[in-house]
């Protein structure tokens, strides 16, 4: 009985999955789940069975038929038009339009800090991505063993190499190749060895520098405040902290109002209404010596910003990671 059963519903099954148009639907239903069909016939002959297996049988064959049914069911569903149907070409429909792509949002932010400097005469250098020592730290007066050093967290590639930690290298790299006045800015990558909600491994800067005669902290502050005017929003007040870079003296930290809570205090702000921005300074002396530039001559200012702290100051973004997991949700919303 049980066989019988199982065999009926295997032949059932075939059945209805030969079946390639609507109007065989209606036979099979009446062949096997009819009234009079191969299934209610079958069932009306568990009375034989014996009385000890009659339940589990009876069990079985309310499965079995259940099954039949809904397969029953959804073959139809499949033959009026579901997906089967609509594989058939249709050429009245529209085409399927390709999603159009869009620029990274730190892309975007680093094309247009380009944009303010050279609209202000500064024009635009790259370097390497692997530098030597010398370049990324000795000729920027920080020799081995300087503390500072220690603040960079480098990756080597071997001795005397490495991936730049910042983009200051081109200073030195530009100015031995050309005498002032030189008005240069060099976007680019940069690497740490570093990773939290504020730091990538990788991440973007753009270094400015300005050397000339007679040039002062207040022609820094100009450029600076013309380039946040811009940036952010021209009431956007603008602060200058001392601090220290070794190839910059006097060096400044430049804060900003914050522009989430417009300098009320937030959390972003740390409840002080300022935002630490860029470094900035006048070139060290030391630095120009190592050029061969006469530092009684000449002077200049130097200046470091990080896009991505730009970029997420710009679209209230609170974890840098967000730029580099190339989840489309995210980057789509710019
Ligand atoms: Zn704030």
């Amino acid at each position: 009985m049980e066989e019988e059963l199982q065999r009926l519903r295997a032949e059932a099954e075939a059945a209805l999955a030969g079946i390639s148009h609507p109007d065989g639907l209606e036979p099979f239903r009446v062949e096997y789940l009819g009234r009079k069909g191969r299934f209610t016939t079958l069932m009306r002959g568990l009375g034989q069975a014996p009385a000890d297996q009659r339940p589990r049988l009876g069990k079985l064959a309310n499965e079995i038929k259940a099954t039949l049914e809904s397969a029953f069911a959804a073959r139809r569903e499949e033959l009026a038009g579901g997906p089967a149907a609509a594989q058939r070409l249709d050429p009245s429909l529209p085409g399927r339009r390709y999603p159009a792509g869009r620029l990274h949002p730190v892309t975007q932010v680093m094309a247009e800090v380009c944009a303010i400097f050279v609209g202000m005469g500064f024009s635009v250098a790259e370097g390497p991505d692997v530098e030597t020592d010398f370049y990324n730290f000795e000729a920027l007066n920080i020799p081995p063993h300087h503390p500072a050093r220690a603040m960079h967290d480098t990756f080597y590639v071997d001795a005397g190499c490495l991936l730049r930690t910042h983009t200051s290298p081109m200073q030195i790299r530009a100015m031995e190749q050309a005498q002032p006045p030189l008005r240069i800015i060099a976007p680019g990558k940069v690497y740490r060895c570093d990773s939290d909600i504020t730091h990538t491994p990788m991440f973007n800067q753009v270094e400015g520098f300005l050397v000339d005669r007679k040039v002062s902290f207040a022609d820094l502050k100009g450029v600076l405040s013309v380039f946040i005017a811009r940036m952010f929003d021209a009431a956007t007040p603008i602060r200058f902290r001392p601090s220290f870079f070794p190839f910059t003296e006097p060096s400044a930290e430049v804060d900003i109002g914050c522009v989430i809570c417009g300098g009320k205090g937030c959390r972003v702000c740390k409840q002080t209404g300022w935002l630490e921005i860029l470094g900035a300074g006048l070139i060290d002396p030391e630095v120009f010596a190592k050029v061969g530039y006469d530092p009684e001559e000449y002077s200049g200012f130097a200046f470091g910003l990080g896009i991505e702290r730009i970029a997420m100051l710009r679209y209230g973004i609170n974890d840098i990671r967000l730029f580099y997991e190339n989840d489309l949700r995210f980057l789509r919303q710019f």
